[in-house]
């Protein structure tokens, strides 16, 4: 057998829907709630900040939604990525098991972030708007948002979170290329902004401060809308052509599933890969476990309560029930900028409370020393995120190795890592260190949770 073994749909079999998960769910998700009445969230609350057809998507049961011909049109460009066997990385690690990984990184950005940006900036595009406002971490979103700006002809305004400004200014020369401004956060262009640098000049930012940022001045201009990158429910939508496809493919390669591995930063890559999956298990009964990964250093997860708290720093965003870490959260600087966020989607949170998925946390050398494995390997350098769930993935066939199963592995490689080189290179240089959140920490954390009734 070739060691090579690529799974390619023909463009024709690009998804012509989106997967809605809520459709299966036993119980509606709990709602959003209006920060200043406690009440449950109307349409008109998300009105200021998002146009009326990403409201009614955030909103729906409906089981299948289907994606505009403009949208996938530009799918195209990088649709359907493809599924690879990883034949190499299954001889290094000596295992009985199957191991596949569908590669994201093929997309212009080098990551399934544009899924949500082109859908997104479409459906801004036919609602009259003129600006599109967002945040950005690392920058993988920012980019992509930037080129779906372009495309559609938007203007876009990038926050980017301060340290990341300063240190990845590759991915800032991205999103100027494509035309956007981008800002460091925090900034004194907000309230927000001036808000943090007042108590704290050196600032070095975080996702729920450049959130307040943006959200900030979405709605505070009537042609400008707000436009987040991960953790609400139309985003990890737009993302389950990830999974359809993966359905497939792995159909094509007459296999299916014992295990389904995605990493979470917000949980987009990981609801869009395995929801599809999890509905199928919904509907009919069987299916394969599914197992999130984070960082120890952001365990959202895995020690941070489900409840109610705000999306942001400064308590602009409605508040949603999700597994969260406060919204005060200071994640330590880790090299994996977009597993950073304080909560987690709603729609991931719900099922893991619910049992249908598991998670588990991973130090940052052993996530490393698995992602240079894999490099090494398959000839493709993951990003620092996407390597949590190389690290679960690898663990998961060392396990066959053990007990001589021969499962079948699939995870999501949500990105290439090509613009995440200096966290190689410090890995090298032995200058990372495992870092575990301590208790005290989070406890100081989620004190400050809102209380609302159940
Ligand atoms: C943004 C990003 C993540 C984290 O976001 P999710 O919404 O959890 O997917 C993970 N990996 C890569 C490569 C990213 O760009």
């Amino acid at each position: 057998m070739s060691d090579t073994i690529k799974y390619l749909l023909p463009e024709t079999d690009i998804p012509r829907h989106w997967y809605n998960l809520v459709a299966d769910l036993a119980e509606p998700p709990p709602p959003p709630l209006n920060p200043a009445t406690g009440k449950p969230a109307t349409a008109d609350d998300f009105a200021a900040i998002f146009p009326q057809p990403v409201i009614e998507q955030e909103m729906s049961a409906e089981r299948e939604i289907e994606i505009p011909a403009e949208v996938r049109d530009i799918y195209k460009q990088w649709r359907p990525s493809p599924l690879f066997r990883a034949r190499r990385l299954e001889r290094d690690l000596d295992t009985p098991a199957r191991i596949y990984y569908k590669y994201e990184g093929v997309s212009p950005a080098g990551s399934h972030k544009p899924n949500s940006a082109v859908a997104q900036a479409f459906y801004n595009k036919i609602s009259g708007v003129k600006q599109l406002v967002t945040e950005t971490g690392a920058g993988q979103w920012g980019s992509s948002l930037a080129m779906a700006s372009r495309f559609f002809g938007l203007e876009c305004l990038v926050y980017m979170v301060r340290v990341s400004y300063d240190q990845k200014p590759y991915r800032r020369g991205i999103m100027e290329t494509f035309g956007a401004r981008v800002v460091a956060s925090p900034s004194d262009e907000t309230e927000s902004g001036r808000a943090i640098l007042r108590d704290n000049p050196d600032s070095t930012g975080s996702l729920g401060i450049a959130i307040s940022e943006a959200v900030e001045v979405a709605a505070s201009r009537p042609d400008a809308m707000y436009c987040l990158g991960s953790v609400l429910n139309h985003v990890l939508l737009h993302q389950t052509v990830i999974g359809l496809e993966t359905q497939k493919q792995l159909e094509l390669a007459g296999d299916a599933p014992d295990v389904l591995v995605g990493c979470t930063g917000g949980g987009s890559n990981f609801g869009g890969f395995v929801f599809p999956f999890l509905g199928a298990k919904l509907r009919g009964g069987s299916g394969p476990r599914i197992v999130a990964v984070e960082p120890k250093a952001c365990p959202t997860l895995t020690k941070g309560p489900y409840a109610y708290d705000y999306g942001d720093v400064s308590k602009l965003t409605p508040l949603v029930k999700m597994n969260t870490l406060g919204s005060g959260f200071m994640p330590a600087g880790f090299h994996a900028g977009g597993l950073r966020y304080h909560g987690m989607a709603p729609l991931v949170s719900q099922v893991l409370d619910s049992g249908h998925i598991e998670a588990r946390a991973v130090d940052q050398l052993d996530v490393f020393a698995a992602g240079v494995r894999f490099a090494r390997a398959e000839g493709i350098v993951p990003a620092p995120e996407a390597n949590h769930a190389v690290a679960t993935a690898v663990d998961e066939a060392l396990a066959c190795r053990e007990s001589g199963e021969a499962r079948t592995i699939v995870f999501n490689l949500c990105g290439h890592g090509h613009f995440d080189m200096q966290a190689y290179i410090d890995y090298f240089a032995g200058k990372l260190r495992d870092y575990d959140y301590p208790d005290s920490e989070i406890a100081m954390a989620l004190s400050g949770l809102p209380s609302v009734a159940p």
